[in-house]
């Protein structure tokens, strides 16, 4: 089995390291990613300036291709170029730091995911909380076994797989549930100060918001313990809307 890993955490990421090794127990697997962290750069990609691509030695005798570019460049690059072969599965991870609710849409993680699943491979975003010392291999280790049992399935036309683990340094985790994308983000505040010259600058900042809108959500399983599995679709049309506005009156 041919595999891409990659993330948005940068190539050198212990996230990534963590992913990489529990993934050679799959197959052959072929680590392309960004550079620096691309943390919440969403589905971006690099239109205006060309993308540079390095081989790194990621120590243990292995190499991987830096790129400098967004996750989504890392896998185009990746399927359309660089890999001799289609992957036959994409795995984004470990994130450092849970990808939930709305959070799903800002991140990189998710997106190098879903531009594999553009691509019609089996693709897995794979995520755990952040703690004080984090437990990357042990979250890697409850990943994959979620991932064998996804690359069974087959091929998911249209759709990928979500995973979020725990900060496992807290405990075990309480076991693991399918659930739903919450559609609640974070309580967020912006952080205004002045700089030595000054001028006010601003700083986003916030934590998950308490109430959840459902216990069938990933942000509210997440917060009791769960290791979270969530099937994401990339189709983001209003299937429920389309047959009333049919009825709408629309003309030139
Ligand atoms: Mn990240």
């Amino acid at each position: 089995m041919r595999i891409l890993a990659t993330n948005d955490d940068g190539i050198m990421a212990p996230g990534l390291a963590a992913m990489r090794k529990a993934l050679a127990l799959m197959g052959e697997v072929t680590v392309v990613a960004p550079t620096t962290s691309q943390s919440a750069v969403s589905h971006s990609i690099s239109l205006n300036q060309p993308v540079l691509c390095h081989r790194i030695d990621l120590g243990d005798h292995t190499e991987g291709y830096g790129v400098e570019g967004s996750p989504a460049d890392c896998v185009k690059l990746a399927i359309l170029e660089l890999m001799p072969e289609r992957p036959d599965l994409v795995v984004s991870g470990v994130n450092l730091g849970a990808n939930l609710g709305v959070n799903v849409l800002y991140s990189g993680t998710v997106a190098a995911a879903v531009e594999g699943a553009f691509y019609g491979v089996p693709a897995v975003a794979v995520s755990t909380g952040s703690g004080e010392a984090v437990d990357f291999e042990g979250a890697a280790r409850i990943a994959l076994s979620v991932i064998e049992q996804f690359i069974q399935c087959g091929a998911w036309h249209g759709a990928l797989l979500n995973v979020n683990v725990p900060d496992l340094a807290a405990g075990p985790p309480a076991g693991v549930r399918v659930v739903r994308q919450s559609m609640k983000g974070w309580d967020e505040t912006w952080e205004g100060r002045l700089d030595p010259r000054g001028r006010t600058y601003y700083w986003i900042t916030g934590k998950p918001e308490a109430e959840d809108d459902g216990a069938d959500t990933d942000v509210s399983a997440f917060a009791q313990g769960y290791v979270t599995v969530t099937p994401l679709r990339f189709d983001l049309t209003a299937h429920d809307r389309i047959e009333a506005m049919r009825g709408w009156d629309l003309r030139l």
